[in-house]
């Protein structure tokens, strides 16, 4: 039997007019509940939840370094469907002792409505917004704040902002925001805005340093130039989150020169990707990734000329 999702799935949501798109979504969602993106992991006492924001296509007009039919290829090597691949936006939820920390905030409103649902996904993990008193952001790209405020106010009311100097240097640089021209306006008034409305609560830091108990910055410049990963330890466990050290993990992974159009610096990030993967390689670290396939977590290994990822296991309950 044909069902209407059966029509829906076959690419009629997809020909619909974009305004069409939501109420179509909207009609499939009300079939089926919807489950909770939120996966949590126990890193020696710390404990990371994984929560998804949703995903977004990025196909191969948004990378250089790499052609359409080695974006497929590369696709179809890792078991994905070249012509409808999304990266996921993923943010970290850290529960330590009594503080409540978030690595990023997803985009809120920010970018469409496949994505912002990490509120909900937070929700279902029994956690306020008031509950957490830090948000550490691996950069201030809307991905990754944009969730972090609502019609000019802070979404998370208690929560200090945790930065890297590096990216208001940058962000509030009016020279460097008119160079970029009017396609990439957006980008600076959300950062500006974030900062902003968190005025009174920002916490910047510079390079390498321990941010929370058991967390340390590691400035992994080159996507933006105060991208952050944060590596969490606690006794023999240890976790990087490595944020946008790969956007499309199954072709950055094999081929780690492909940058993306996003890249403030392209080649610095090309190289500092390299220089990471060959250090979690060595040292056979668990990472985890705002764009790796929900819940992000695992380890890396050499593959050919490249690298793929091993997830990490599954966390069943004792
Ligand atoms: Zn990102």
């Amino acid at each position: 039997m044909l069902t209407r999702r059966h029509l829906m799935a076959s690419g009629a949501a997809a020909l619909a007019a974009p305004f069409l798109a939501r109420p179509v979504l909207a009609a499939a969602h009300a079939q089926a509940p919807v489950l909770p993106a939120a996966q949590k992991f126990a890193i020696g006492d710390i404990s990371v939840t994984a929560l998804n924001d949703g995903a977004l296509r990025l196909g191969p007009e948004v990378l250089q370094g790499i052609d359409a039919e080695d974006y497929a290829t590369a696709m179809r090597d890792q078991f994905r469907d070249p012509d409808t691949f999304r990266a996921p936006v993923n943010a970290f939820l850290i529960q330590s002792g009594d503080t409540t920390m978030l690595v990023d905030a997803g985009t809120g409103g920010a970018m469409g409505p496949d994505l912002g649902r990490l509120m909900g996904n937070l929700a279902a993990t029994g956690v306020a917004p008031e509950d957490i008193t830090t948000i550490l952001a691996t950069h201030l790209h809307p991905d990754h704040v944009g969730g972090a405020i609502e019609g000019g106010a802070a979404l998370f009311p208690n929560a200090e902002l945790v930065f890297n100097e590096a990216e208001r240097t940058f962000w509030t640089d009016d020279a460097i925001m008119q160079q970029a021209g009017e396609g990439n306006a957006m980008f600076f008034n959300l950062a500006r805005s974030v900062l902003d409305i968190y005025g009174d609560r920002l916490k910047p830091f510079s390079g390498e340093g321990e941010v929370a108990p058991g967390i340390t910055a590691m400035p992994l410049p080159g996507h933006t130039p105060g991208h952050t990963g944060f590596a969490i330890a606690s006794g023999d466990a240890s976790l990087l989150i490595w944020a946008d050290i790969v956007h499309v993990t199954p072709v950055q992974l094999a081929n780690p020169a492909v940058t993306i159009g996003f890249d403030v610096n392209p080649e610095q990030a090309a190289e500092t990707r390299a220089a990471l993967l060959d250090r979690v390689v060595a040292d056979r670290m668990l990472i985890a990734g705002s764009h790796i396939d929900f819940p992000g977590l695992g380890h890396i290994m050499q593959a050919g000329e490249g690298y793929a990822i091993i997830d990490a296991p599954y966390p069943y309950a004792d």
